[in-house]
């Protein structure tokens, strides 16, 4: 690992104006020069393996915000401060009662000492887990643009066919995105020129051909907090997450769901797929498909196919589009029957 220089803020303003910069909104704050530690979970693994080279680190276990280590449940949000421990969240009563979804994509996701270590707003922007992107001997365009991606004809079996490019096809492996895209949730962010509020389904971006640049945040930019809004859909929800194992892998292939039924009758579904995209990804085509129908098997399968419509699987990915289609359909007649 190179050296680095390791400094504690003690508030948000403080760690804002200690990561601008002439060039923080034009560097990717995955390749910036400072960048914000959390759980570091994933940050420091990466700066282990020579992937992530940052020479500043600003830690923000030690600022002062209280509201940044909250949950706050209302009648329609439940708003989670961005250093709440994953653990702390998915344990929460009042989560794991008003939408099981965002629960369970918690409970399911890494081990029980990386949840009580990683925070939600880190979770989030968790990076890439291909093999080619940690291994720095191989060429990858999200780790070094232009260089090329060792994953399109190698192996890869991880990979998604969902949300490709020409020049990347790594898989987001997060979770609990996957609720919160499904969910419509929002990302308030504090920055130096001032906050903003950014729909979960727009923080992140397609690889396109600019893969090393995942995120719509600027260096200088730090989330703050992550509200969910609670509708007719949130207590009848689920995640359902398929891997090798039972725990302490990402998935193969995972589904977000919530539904608003009337009888069984779909009113709205919201659902999300995980492990087969590049980015968080909203099955739109999914949900227009289940509106207004009857939850058959049938129906359910429907909506799968059309969730897969524009998979592009490669030579050793191909059984996740059969398999995540299984796994949406399986989702959603077990969210259909969930009493609430
Ligand atoms: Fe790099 Fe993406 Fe190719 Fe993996 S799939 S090697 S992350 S460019």
């Amino acid at each position: 690992m190179r050296p680095f220089v390791y400094e504690r803020p003690t508030s948000v303003s403080v760690a804002i104006a200690m990561a601008s910069h002439v060039d923080a909104r034009h560097v990717a704050p995955t390749q910036a020069n400072t960048q914000f530690i959390a759980g570091g979970t994933n940050l420091a693994d990466y700066m282990k393996l020579g992937v992530a080279q940052p020479e500043r680190l600003l830690d923000l276990n030690n600022l002062a915000e209280p509201a940044l280590r909250q949950i706050r449940v209302t009648d329609d949000t439940i708003r989670f401060g961005a250093l709440v421990r994953m653990g702390e969240a998915a344990d929460n009563n009042d989560v794991r009662h008003r939408c099981p979804l965002l629960a369970d994509s918690l409970k399911f996701a890494a081990s029980g000492q990386l949840r009580n270590m990683a925070s939600l707003a880190g979770n989030v922007l968790q990076r890439t887990r291909c093999e080619y992107f940690r291994e720095t001997s191989w060429p990858c365009n999200k780790r070094d643009p232009g260089s090329g991606c060792a994953a399109m004809e190698g192996v890869n079996r991880q990979h998604a066919v969902l949300g490709t490019s020409d020049a990347c096809i790594a898989t987001y492996h997060g979770d609990f995105a996957q609720a919160l895209i499904a969910l419509d949730a929002v990302v308030e962010v504090e920055g130096r020129h001032g906050p903003r509020k950014i729909p979960f389904a727009r923080l992140h971006r397609l690889p396109g051909d600019t893969p090393d640049i995942e995120t719509d945040l600027a260096a200088d930019e730090v989330i703050v907090a992550i509200d969910v809004p609670l509708e007719a859909w949130s207590r009848r929800s689920r995640y359902l997450k398929i891997r090798d194992r039972e725990s302490y892998a990402f998935a193969l292939a995972s589904a977000a769901v919530a539904l608003d039924m009337d009888g069984d009758t779909v009113r709205q579904a919201r659902i999300a797929l995980g492990g087969v995209a590049t980015v968080p990804w909203r099955a739109r085509a999914a949900e227009a498909a289940l509106q207004g129908k009857v939850m058959e098997e049938d129906v359910a399968e429907k909506a799968a196919d059309a969730a897969f419509a524009d998979a592009k699987p490669r030579e050793h990915n191909a059984f996740k589009v059969p398999l995540g289609k299984r796994t949406l359909v399986r989702a959603l007649i077990e969210t259909r029957d969930m009493k609430v």
